[in-house]
């Protein structure tokens, strides 16, 4: 069999990013995956995954997620468990939202040493607190298409109206129910 030339760098281990929200994480960590065709395991994701599917997980999450309450770290470690010991994630992974906790970050320890990955890469992302302010303040998002904006760093064509909305705008004719269509496209202020 042909050896693997895709990865020249393996990355055989875990990799954990920390840092506030806003400073880029789930970006970076997508990045990272991607470049070394690992997973990327994003807590939230896999939640909704169990959640969607129905399985015994899922059911458990689902009434504390719809409660907007933290789902308990029992239910969190055991799904990180389960996901780990997939044959995908053998080369390594990048974690996205995870470990939350010091208690999170012992268990992923214990659990990496059990199955004989490397020590962890840790990645702390430092940012500018007045960069972080503006990121987090003029994020804005649209309600009908999700397409995600920020004010300052990359604000629609026109403000207030997301570019999908406007676009449908230009290309129907003037006088054809436009205003409606304008604002069913505005950008809206997003939670953090
Ligand atoms: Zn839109």
């Amino acid at each position: 069999m042909a050896p693997d030339t895709r990865h020249p760098d393996k990355l055989d281990r875990a990799v954990i990013f920390l840092g506030p929200p806003g400073a880029g994480k789930g970006t970076q960590a997508k990045e990272l995956a991607r470049k070394y065709g690992v997973p990327h395991l994003s807590t939230g994701d896999m939640l909704r995954e169990h959640v969607s599917k129905g399985t015994p997980l899922g059911v458990k999450a689902k009434p504390i997620m719809e409660r907007g309450e933290l789902v308990p770290d029992s239910l969190v470690l055991q799904m990180i468990r389960e996901r780990l010991e997939r044959p995908d994630c053998s080369h390594g992974f990048v974690f996205d939202g995870f470990p939350r906790t010091v208690a999170q970050a012992k268990y992923l320890g214990e659990l990496l040493k059990h199955h004989g990955y490397k020590r962890p890469f840790v990645i702390h992302l430092a940012i500018d607190p007045s960069i972080l302010l503006r990121r987090l303040t003029g994020r804005r998002t649209c309600k009908v298409g999700g397409e995600i904006y920020n004010i300052y760093e990359r604000p629609p064509k026109v403000e207030g109206i997301c570019d999908a909305g406007n676009l449908r705008r230009r290309r129907g004719r003037v006088g054809t129910a436009s205003g409606r269509s304008r604002r069913s496209h505005r950008p809206a202020l997003a939670g953090v």
